[in-house]
């Protein structure tokens, strides 16, 4: 509460009385307390968003010298007769593909927040899917970690979107690999659990602190021990394989210790096998 209080004078300036008011102020404190807390918010969005744009123009012009450095070297020695080393054109894919799945996860992000991406589900073998996901990470990355595939015993299939499908287990599978930077085994495990299939992707990796998990799967945001200048990032990731999970009807989690590694895991629905029919794995890359 809040006491005021004046005193009231009689003719000869002497104090003969006062008037106090008691006013009950929690209310008002309770707006402030409210108004200070969106304002905080409001600055941290500001400066999530700022850090996002220097970030991202910084992610986006990385690979661009590289490239257009080993393309002006491969465009030299051809006009000279030289042979090529063939480890140059596929730095060159890499960072292609670099900048093509940062566009993409950009296009992406801004497709979730105007209404959503657009799927086209189908009977989807999740476990195909899976095995052709980790062959293609394979040929992408370096030798130096080993995936691997704990497959189910029976076939396992959902209704999905087996692109966006795809693009979630990439996502993970590419996440456990950049953010284990010493190598390792890379566990990936696809199991029926009641009337889900059950997908985990575990890392010996430098782990996420305890109290950033809760907020990983939001636009933007990357976890405190991640330094854009040794991990490269948007954290648009995470984001989009929350909304594709979620719109699959399906969740999305982790477990993780800083420095001992993280496991993430996708529980989807599966289709009921009187509705399940053969199906291939996507071949989208
Ligand atoms: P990005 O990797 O581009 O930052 P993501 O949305 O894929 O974006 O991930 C968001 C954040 O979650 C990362 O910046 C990182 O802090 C954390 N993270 C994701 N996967 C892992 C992992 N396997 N190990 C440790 N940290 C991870």
């Amino acid at each position: 509460v809040r006491i005021h209080f004046a005193p009231c004078h009689d003719g000869s300036g002497q104090v003969a009385g006062g008037v106090g008011i008691v006013e009950d102020i929690t209310e008002r404190k309770k707006v402030e307390r409210e108004h200070a807390r969106l304002f905080r918010e409001a600055q941290e969005a500001v400066r999530v968003r700022e850090d996002f744009l220097t970030i991202a123009s910084h992610e986006l012009k990385t690979p661009l010298t590289p490239l257009s450095l080993r393309l002006a070297n491969l465009e030299r020695r051809l006009e000279r007769g030289e042979p090529v080393d063939p480890s140059s054109l596929r730095h060159a894919r890499q960072h292609l593909l670099r900048l093509t799945s940062l566009i993409n996860d950009l296009l992406d992000a801004s497709r979730i927040e105007s209404g959503g991406l657009a799927l086209q589900p189908q009977p989807t073998r999740l476990d195909l899917l899976t095995e052709h996901v980790i062959h293609v990470t394979e040929g992408l990355y370096e030798a130096g970690h080993r995936i691997l595939f704990h497959a189910p015993a029976t076939p396992l299939q959902v209704l999905g979107d087996p692109y966006r499908l795809e693009q979630v287990i990439a996502n993970l599978l590419e996440n456990a690999l950049k953010y284990s930077p010493d190598g390792g085994t890379i566990h990936v495990s696809l199991e029926p659990r009641g009337d889900t299939a059950l997908l985990s992707v575990s890392d010996p990796g430098i782990g996420i602190p305890a109290d950033q998990q809760e907020h990983l799967f939001e636009r933007y945001f990357r976890a405190r021990n991640v330094s854009p200048r040794s991990y490269g990032g948007l954290g648009l990731g995470l984001y989009i394989c929350r909304d594709i999970v979620a719109r699959h009807g399906g969740r999305i989690w982790v477990e993780s210790e800083v420095d001992r590694g993280s496991t993430f895991y996708v529980a989807l629905p599966t289709l009921p096998s009187a509705q399940a029919q053969p199906e291939q794995a996507s071949s989208h890359t």
